[in-house]
Order: C-alpha cells, then structure tokens, then sequence
C-alpha cells in the first residue's frame, strides 16, 4: 500500500516522495486514516515506528493553508523531540506555507513570544513553557482545533500529567485529540478516558527488538551444561537488572533454587504464582531487591523495567514471535541491552528462524574461560546410552517442546 489512498494535497505527496517516504509504516497505515476522517485516535507503537508522520500528515493535510492563528498543539516531554517534530514539520510541509512556533524551556522566552506574535498554524511545545505562555497571554490557543500528546508514557515518567491536564482546560472542548505513545500505562488510559472522545486505538505489536540491543549465541552441548554456563556467564558480564527465560515453568522454578543456591539475589515470575505474590515478584526487580527475574514467556507479557541490561534466554523460544518479544524486555528507552540465547545442537531449525527475521546471522559468541569438560557431570553424558538419557530428561520432569525435526511433523 502506498500514501495515496488517503488523498492527501499534491504538496504533501511530493514531499513523501522527497523524503524517500513510498509506503506508510504500519502505525501510519492504521491511523492516518482514522485521523484525517477526525475521529481522536491513540497509537500505540514502539520507538522509531513512524509516528510523527503519523499525527503530522493528518494536521497538514487538514490545516492546508495559513491562518496565523495557531490551530494545531503539539505537546511532547523534551525539547529534543520537540526539534525532531519541528524538523519533520519542515519536510514534510515544504511548500503549504504553515507556519510554526516553538515553545520549550531552557531558551529564552522573548524570540518565542515574537515568533508566536507574527502568527503561526502550528505550536509544537513541552508543558512547562506551554503553560508560562498560557500564563503570560502570550499564545492564543482558542482556535485550537487538533491536540498531540506525543510520548505521553515518557510525559507520565517525568511527571508532565497534571501539566497536560491544565493545558487541555485551556484548549477549546471542540477538537480532535490525537495520543502517541510507546506503552499505554494506567495513568495514560486515564488521561486519555478525561481528555479524548470515543477514541479509536490503534496497537502495533512489536514486531522488531529495539535496534540497542546486541545478540548473540552461546552453544552450550547439552542442556545439563546450562547452569554451570549461566552463573559463569553471571560473573563475567557487567550486568544491571538480568530477565532469564526458561521454557516451562517447572524449568522456571528449578532455575530459582539453582541460582539462589549460588547466591544470587533472585524471583521468578510465572504462570501460576496468586495475583499478590506476582506483584511482589515485579516490584522487587523493578526496585532492584532482585537483580535476577526467571520468567516463562506467558508471565513476562506486559513486563515493564527500564533497568534491564541483560535478557539471558536459557532456553531458546519455540517460536520467533516470543524471540522478539522477549528480546524487547531489554534495550528500552534506547538504552543498551545484550540478549543472549543458549543453544543446544537440537535448536539449529530455531535459531535459523531467527535469523531469518532479524535478517542477518546473530554472533556465535565463547565464554571465556568455560569448558563443558571441566564440568562436574561432564563424564555422565558420555557414559548414558541414548536411550536412558532420554529417560532422565523425562524423569528429571523436563518437557521438550522440540527436539530434531521430524520429517513432515509440524513442530512447536
Ligand atoms: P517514532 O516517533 O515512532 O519513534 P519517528 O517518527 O521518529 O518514529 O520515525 C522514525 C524514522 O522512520 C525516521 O527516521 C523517519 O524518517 C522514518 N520514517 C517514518 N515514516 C516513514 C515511511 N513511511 N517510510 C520510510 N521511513 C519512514
Ligand atoms: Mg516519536
């Protein structure tokens, strides 16, 4: 699909075409629609998605020529974002003649009571600044017909809510309002419940790990070697918060005693912990009294912790979609994250699946200084015939959800 569809003004599409913009991004493709039609509409969608486009196109598009009075709000957490939008503005609205002013802190305020002075369509501001111009009578925003709120979840973190919340009193109660954020906190489902009307949601799963995250694969022979492999690997890495991930709960469990027994401060999050015993288990890696969560894929939906630095897949994910979705745990807020996959020789079809998504080969990586030789249960591999060893694994209650592939078999 291209930007046609939508029948934007011939101006707007040339600029696309200029910027190298041929297809919408999926959250542009859901909402630029809904927002041009005039319905408010919240986007959920990850960092780097495309959603500046997203609100911008549809504000052009409807504002079309200047007015100079301003009839557009654009409010973000951070000056930085705010050029960003100012940037994109220009491009994108090459040639319609809009015009914009800025309105964040840290500058001073008299180049900006000019600029608003002389008449402008669009104000792309950060809510302390917003409200001193309020508050000085010095931008007029009863004309105010489409309201951003972009980045509302980073809003919420530096604590901008009861800001936003005075801004809209201000604005008129006729407007579209569109809100742009990366995850929808209850404090944003809040806000948006006050601020918007029958609005329509659009969510992007996450489809791609953040680009901050570094992989790579640790090959370990048998998964008896694991273990001894992680807490090697625990001493060796410059770690902040560490999420493990196993297959199963029972392996989940299991993996908690073994590290607690090394002396690592660890919880576990999985399916069937009370609703009380979860949250205590969240609040305490989130606070930091827990450096180690182990966690099943299930429990780990909607996980939320910016202190990440290591996402430790002890167990490879049966599927692609868990990959990147656990991968995602770590590298947010465009902070660094490693995520590291252990892999045994039965895994080949796995990693090669992952592969193919993240388009390229994930690094092969050594531990220094590990040898599954030097291991304490090293001779016990050998010394079992296949047969038994299969036995103990069953025994051991350890539940393969894949093993070699079988000829036409479907896998999971
Ligand atoms: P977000 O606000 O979701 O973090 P941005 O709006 O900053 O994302 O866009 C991220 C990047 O994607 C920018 O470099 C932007 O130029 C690019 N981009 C946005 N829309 C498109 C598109 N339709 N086609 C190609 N690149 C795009
Ligand atoms: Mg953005």
């Amino acid at each position: 699909m291209s930007f046609i569809p939508f029948s934007l003004h011939a101006t707007l599409m040339a600029n696309l075409s200029e910027q190298g913009f041929s297809k919408p991004t999926p959250i542009q493709k859901e909402t630029i629609g809904l927002a041009i039609e005039g319905h408010d509409v919240m986007g959920l969608a990850q960092t780097g998605t495309g959603k500046t486009a997203a609100f911008l196109l549809p504000i052009l598009q409807r504002l079309g020529q200047t007015r100079r009075i301003p009839r557009a709000l654009i409010v973000v957490p951070t000056r930085e974002l705010a050029e960003q939008i100012r940037a994109v503005f220009e491009q994108l609205g090459k040639g319609t003649g809009l015009r914009w002013a800025m309105a964040y802190g840290g500058v001073g305020i008299n180049p900006q009571i000019t600029k608003l002075k002389k008449g402008v369509d669009v104000v792309i501001a950060c809510p302390g600044r917003l409200l001193d111009h309020i508050e000085r009578g010095t931008v007029d925003l009863s004309k105010i017909e489409v309201l951003v709120l972009d980045e509302a979840d980073r809003m919420f973190d530096m604590g901008f809510l009861p800001d936003i919340r005075r801004i809209v009193k201000k604005l008129p109660a006729e407007r579209q309002t569109l809100l742009f954020s990366a995850t929808m906190p209850e404090n944003i489902r809040s806000l948006a419940r006050d601020v918007m009307r029958d609005p329509k949601t659009v969510e992007i799963s996450h489809s791609m790990p953040p680009a901050t995250v570094t992989h790579a694969l640790f090959a370990v022979s048998d998964n008896q070697y694991k273990t001894p492999l992680l807490l090697a690997l625990l001493k060796q890495i410059d770690r902040d918060s560490v999420l493990i991930f196993t297959r199963t709960k029972y392996r989940a469990e299991r993996l908690t005693r073994q590290l607690i027994s090394a002396g690592h401060r660890t919880t576990s999050l999985q399916g069937n912990l009370s609703q009380g015993r979860r949250k205590a288990a969240m609040d305490g890696f989130r606070e930091g009294t827990f450096r180690i969560m182990v966690a099943t894929d299930i429990a780990s939906r909607g996980l939320d912790v910016s202190s990440i630095s290591h996402v430790i897949n002890y167990d490879i994910p049966a599927h692609v979609d868990d990959y990147v979705h656990r991968i995602g745990r770590t590298g947010r807020a465009a902070k660094d994250g490693d995520a590291f996959t252990f892999v045994t020789p039965d895994d080949a079809d796995l990693v090669r699946a992952i592969e193919k998504r993240m388009g390229s080969r994930l690094a092969r990586r050594i531990l220094e200084g590990f040898k599954e030789s030097e291991q304490p249960n090293a001779h016990l591999k050998k010394a079992k015939p296949a047969g038994q060893a299969a036995k103990a694994h069953k025994s051991s209650g350890q539940r393969r959800h894949f093993g070699p592939p079988r000829s036409g078999g479907r896998r999971r």
